[in-house]
């Protein structure tokens, strides 16, 4: 957590200053204790149910080190693509404590993760009959849709009648006929609807419908419900109460295991909750321009390196780390694309001088994942701050990353030097 004392600020209790004096900006830095703080949250909160698997949701951050620790935490992991499984199992995963959920893949992707024995979710008819007819030896995990809509960007909203994502649960009776017809064990069903959960109460509503499917299929181990889980961006923000979540979810759950007459596994896969708050991107104020209706803080960074502002209009907390209790004044933080590119506006900072470090909070989750080299910028440095000491976790890249994979054409690569000569 950023933490301010004797007006210095900290990450993990490191110097955030400190930490761009000696790896330079801009730069993300992620805070290990603040991921561990809210797995345990997590954990803590389901306590009454007998079995429950927390998978983190490895798309919002990858970095190894971030995977290894979730590892040693006892967490499985949640992965989309098969580049994730291989991430995973080189963090050390057991493959069974990884699971496939990918969309709108290719069988034989889906074939290359069940020949690494991870565990697959299944998300359409088309896929599950082509993989059950080819390897019905193979548990698989199926992804419902329960079209239940509650809040969010439309963006990220998956649950809706109109989604590429899952099964529709008004499909099931034809998920029973392919299934028993191929021999199929159904191990697990999933539900990731994606909107952002506010009330206990809707979630549990989603909750209900795959909890009716779930009588169909008398083979199941587990029951993904998915994540949802929302951070607060803002102080006072809204989040989720996941105390009384797991209180009235994990209640319900019990029951239902009674009534299906096995202790089933409940399974979650959060990504934002897990990292979001544990990461600040920190990055440096080139210029102050003031115009006639603005002031503008002009920063090293822009939507190549955290896009979520413009993509989702996602809000992240900025502050003057460099200049802490001196008098506020009202910005506009941008970026330094050519086109507009925009961090937050009307934020009020401690004054702001060209050279000071500005913090972005929530920056854990799905922004160095969505890095690009846009504008032929570098990716930024990764740091993670660990046991009070921060860790350099990925080099900022270089002219060389940027040429890695280029091929040249010979005529083209000649007629360029015959002009210099
Ligand atoms: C992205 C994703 C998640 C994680 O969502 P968060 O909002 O980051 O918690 C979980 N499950 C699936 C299938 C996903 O695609």
């Amino acid at each position: 957590m950023l933490q301010l004392t004797n007006d210095r600020y900290t990450i993990g209790g490191v110097d955030a200053l400190s930490i761009v004096e000696r790896f330079d900006a801009p730069i993300y830095v992620y805070d290990s204790a603040t991921m561990k703080r809210q797995y345990e949250r997590m954990e803590g909160a389901f306590k009454q149910v007998k079995r429950l698997r927390i998978n983190y949701a490895c798309k919002a951050l990858t970095n190894l080190n971030v995977l290894r620790l979730f590892r040693g935490l006892g967490s499985g992991l949640d992965t989309v693509s098969i580049q994730e499984v291989e991430l995973g199992l080189l963090a050390g995963f057991d493959p069974h404590d990884i699971l496939f959920t990918p969309n709108c893949v290719s069988l034989a992707e889906v074939e290359e993760a069940a020949a690494k024995g991870v565990r697959l979710n299944i998300d359409n008819i088309s896929i599950l009959e082509q993989f059950g007819t080819l390897h019905p030896s193979v548990p698989v995990c199926i992804r419902i849709n329960p079209h239940i809509m509650a809040g969010g960007n439309s963006k990220i909203s998956v649950g809706h009648i109109d989604s590429k994502f899952g099964i529709s649960i008004h499909q099931v009776p034809h998920v029973l006929k392919v299934v028993k017809a191929l021999g199929i064990t159904v191990e697990g069903l999933h539900m990731h609807t994606g909107s952002d959960i506010y009330d206990a109460e809707v979630f549990i509503r989603a909750v209900e419908i795959l909890l009716t499917a779930a009588s169909d299929f008398p083979d199941l181990d587990y029951l993904d419900f998915g994540s949802g889980f929302k951070v607060a961006y803002k102080e006072g923000g809204i989040a989720t109460d996941i105390e009384e979540l797991g209180d009235k979810l994990g209640r319900r759950f019990n029951e239902f295991c009674g009534d299906y007459g096995r202790e089933l596994e409940l399974m979650f896969e959060p990504g934002k909750f897990l990292v979001s708050e544990a990461g600040y991107f920190l990055v440096r104020t080139n210029v102050v321009k003031t115009t006639t209706a603005s002031v503008f803080a002009g920063v090293d960074s822009g939507l190549n390196h955290l896009i979520r502002p413009m993509f989702y209009e996602s809000y992240h907390h900025i502050t003057n780390i460099s200049n802490a209790g001196s008098k506020k004044r009202i910005y506009n933080v941008v970026g330094y694309i050519c086109e507009t590119d925009t961090f937050g506006v009307n934020r009020q900072l401690s004054e702001v001088h060209e050279g000071d470090i500005l913090a972005m909070a929530n920056a854990g989750a799905y922004s160095f994942m969505m890095a690009s080299n846009y504008n032929s910028r570098f990716r930024p440095a990764e740091v993670m701050v660990h046991d009070g000491e921060a860790f350099l976790i990925r080099e900022r890249e270089n002219m060389d990353d940027l040429l890695r994979g280029q091929v040249a054409i010979p005529s083209l690569e000649r007629s360029t030097h015959e002009v210099e000569a």
